[in-house]
């Protein structure tokens, strides 16, 4: 099972909803401060942003690096049957309620389909097809339920089968690996590191310096990549990459990506 399309942002297909419901602090990644359920003073009436070619210059990073995983097209499309908030204004609220809910779901949804698109999980496949579909049959659930769910418990049940399956996938390097689980990396010195194989999970990696690193087959689920320097790093093969994760990396045409990703457009 490869991610599926759906499991891809589509703005064309979205009421600009990550630029209306998220709130954003004023910061190096945004240049104001913007409540939740504001609409962001860049939004054009047909949900583009008006300063889409611009954005890094004009103190806007952080557009750049959001990735909704097409829960703004299923929010905007099907959860709410192509009603635009500006039409629909009763829905609104709602409608900015379920948008991060569904952007939750669908993440959860990237790591299973990546946890499955592996020879070394087939023991595994009936598990990860079975809780895919149940979470998939969520994401089209009714706004009431979807504002209902407790997504930490899902989270926290479908990492049991996620972490089980990097334990499989990282079996196929040979040696010990490193496991740096949730540690305190920021600005670590990493260039030309053998991570191969190791976890990573939920590490702080902010700034760090990664430049020509061995990451194939290194367990990435929550790792902070902010600012991290991945020029020359190997990353193909990565359990749990996700594009937010690249996009807010700093890499370059040297930098060997996982098959589902994509190199950002403001890479060097
Ligand atoms: S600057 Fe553009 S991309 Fe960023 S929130 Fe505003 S409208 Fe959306």
């Amino acid at each position: 099972m490869r991610a599926p399309e759906n499991l891809l942002a589509d703005c064309s297909s979205c009421f600009g909803l990550c630029c209306v419901a998220l709130p954003f602090a004023k910061s190096s990644d945004f240049a104001v401060d913007k409540a939740g359920g504001q609409p962001c003073r860049n939004l054009l009436e047909d949900s583009r942003c008006g300063i889409h070619s611009s954005l890094r210059e004009k103190g806007f990073s952080g557009c750049t690096v959001y990735d909704c995983f097409g829960a703004g097209q299923k929010v905007s499309q099907s959860t709410f049957t192509g009603q635009d908030w500006r039409q629909q204004p009763s829905n609104s609220s709602e409608m900015f309620a379920v948008f991060p809910v569904m952007r939750d779901l669908h993440e959860l949804l990237w790591y299973l389909a990546d946890a499955h698109d592996r020879t070394s999980t087939a023991a595994l496949h009936s598990r990860l097809v079975h809780e895919y579909d149940e979470l998939d049959a969520l994401t089209s659930a009714t706004p009431e339920i979807l504002m209902s769910l407790d997504v930490s418990a899902l989270r926290s049940r479908i990492n049991n089968v996620l972490l089980e399956a990097s334990e499989l996938i990282r079996a196929e390097v040979t040696g010990k690996k490193k496991n740096h689980r949730g540690r305190d990396m920021i600005g670590a010195k990493l260039a030309g590191a053998d991570l191969r194989g190791a976890s990573l999970r939920g590490a702080y990696l902010i700034g760090a310096d990664l430049r020509g690193a061995d990451l194939r087959l290194a367990d990435v689920i929550g790792a902070d990549l902010r600012g991290a320097n991945v020029r020359g790093a190997d990353l193909r093969g990565c359990i749990y990459a996700t594009q937010f994760q690249i996009n807010a990396a700093r890499g370059d045409s040297t930098t060997q990506l996982p098959e589902s990703l994509t190199r950002p457009d403001h890479w060097a």
